[in-house]
């Protein structure tokens, strides 16, 4: 079999606002081959900068857009193909967007495989362990109290045994932070595991060490995000004063990244997106990796349902994840891109049995959607 075209496809809300929800836009990746099959993929990035990192001409030997590398190649070759992408585009990859585009062609070229073998994705990742996931809830922190209230109690009514509530207005003032964890324990009552997403806002260690003493009578299962990315020495101090699960690496890259998160950073749980960190092959080897020094891998996932399936049959496929981030945002990019929606079951997501990632695109959104 061979790679006969790359197509990335930006999809785009009509209207973009400024606030930290990803699924106002997508970059929905499809991958051609002569003998007929087309391997789906996801890219949550910028999907502009994202979709030049896969269309870009040749410049010269280390610094290539990503279909000029693939067209005819054999697409069961996935890891002599990452490798040969990564070093295609060292010049001006190794990390970020060169990286997220690499993703989706890797999940991508896990769907072509699944699907000529007749298997789910889960069977190439040595997998399952399971056929569901826990599923936890994640939404964006609202802006008052009683919102927050309201939004946590309506999520455990629909059967979610965990909640995740981030960004918003996390991190402008220390007593309001305080007061909605408190009401998004209150809301979700004392048997449903409340996650806490600080997006950045905590800013500096000193901050954030004194806030998750404020916190911690609410028993946040984790604390995600409080500072910034390339602060992994803040992250070591933070980790070092509690006794309180952090959370970290959803904007990091490579089992490279992750190492330096791991071992510099010292987080508890380490959050790859499949659709970011270098597709299903890579975020496999940052799990082995979490999982030689004792920690979950929770990968992070938001924007469609393509990401949601790839990161299912990832998540039933290794041995140290504890949940499904399930985004309950109503966007149509994510509610409606695929023609069998995923549905909460007691709590749970099942993994889709059907060969490959197992989800069809429903064409009339896509074309809806579809920037031209
Ligand atoms: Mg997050």
């Amino acid at each position: 079999m061979k790679i006969t075209d790359v197509k990335a496809t930006i999809l785009k809300l009509p209207v973009i606002r400024e606030i930290a929800d990803s699924t106002q836009d997508a970059l929905v990746v499809q991958i051609f081959t002569d003998e007929g099959y087309v391997g789906l993929g996801e890219v949550d990035s910028s999907p502009y900068i994202a979709k030049a990192v896969i269309d870009a001409p040749r410049s010269h030997s280390l610094c290539c857009g990503l279909r000029e590398l693939l067209i005819g190649e054999d697409p069961f070759k996935i890891d002599y193909l990452w490798e040969k992408m990564y070093e295609g585009t060292i010049f001006f990859g190794r990390r970020g967007v060169a990286i997220n585009a690499i993703s989706g062609i890797d999940i991508a070229l896990h769907d072509i495989k699944g699907q000529a073998l007749g298997v789910p994705i889960y069977t190439l990742l040595g997998g399952p362990y399971q056929d569901s996931m826990r599923a936890y809830a994640s939404s964006l922190m609202p802006d008052t109290v009683e919102e927050c209230y309201n939004h946590a109690a309506e999520l455990a009514q629909q059967g979610f045994s965990a909640i995740k509530f981030g960004w918003g207005p996390l991190g402008q003032n220390p007593a309001l932070d305080v007061a909605l964890v408190k009401a998004m324990r209150k809301g979700a009552g004392e048997n449903v595991d409340i996650l806490l997403d600080v997006g950045f806002g905590w800013k500096r260690s000193d901050h954030a060490i004194e806030m998750t003493k404020r916190i911690a009578e609410y028993r946040p299962f984790w604390i995600e995000e409080p500072l910034f990315p390339d602060d992994l020495d803040g992250y070591a101090r933070l980790a070092d004063s509690t006794e309180i699960r952090i959370a970290a690496g959803e904007e990091d890259c490579t089992r490279y990244g992750f190492r330096e998160l791991i071992e510099r950073g010292k987080v508890d749980v380490i959050q790859p997106d499949v659709t970011r960190a270098g597709g299903l092959s890579e975020v496999k080897k940052i799990a082995a990796m979490a999982q030689q020094k004792g920690l979950p891998c929770v990968t992070h996932v938001w924007s469609t349902s393509i990401i949601q399936a790839a990161s299912l049959h990832l998540n039933v496929s290794i041995p140290n994840s504890l949940f499904l981030e399930f985004c309950v945002r109503e966007s149509p990019l994510n509610k409606d891109l695929i023609t069998n929606p995923f549905k909460l079951e007691d709590g749970r997501i099942r993994v889709p049995q059907e060969p490959g990632l197992g989800v069809k695109l429903n064409m009339e959104i896509l074309e809806k959607y579809a920037l031209r």
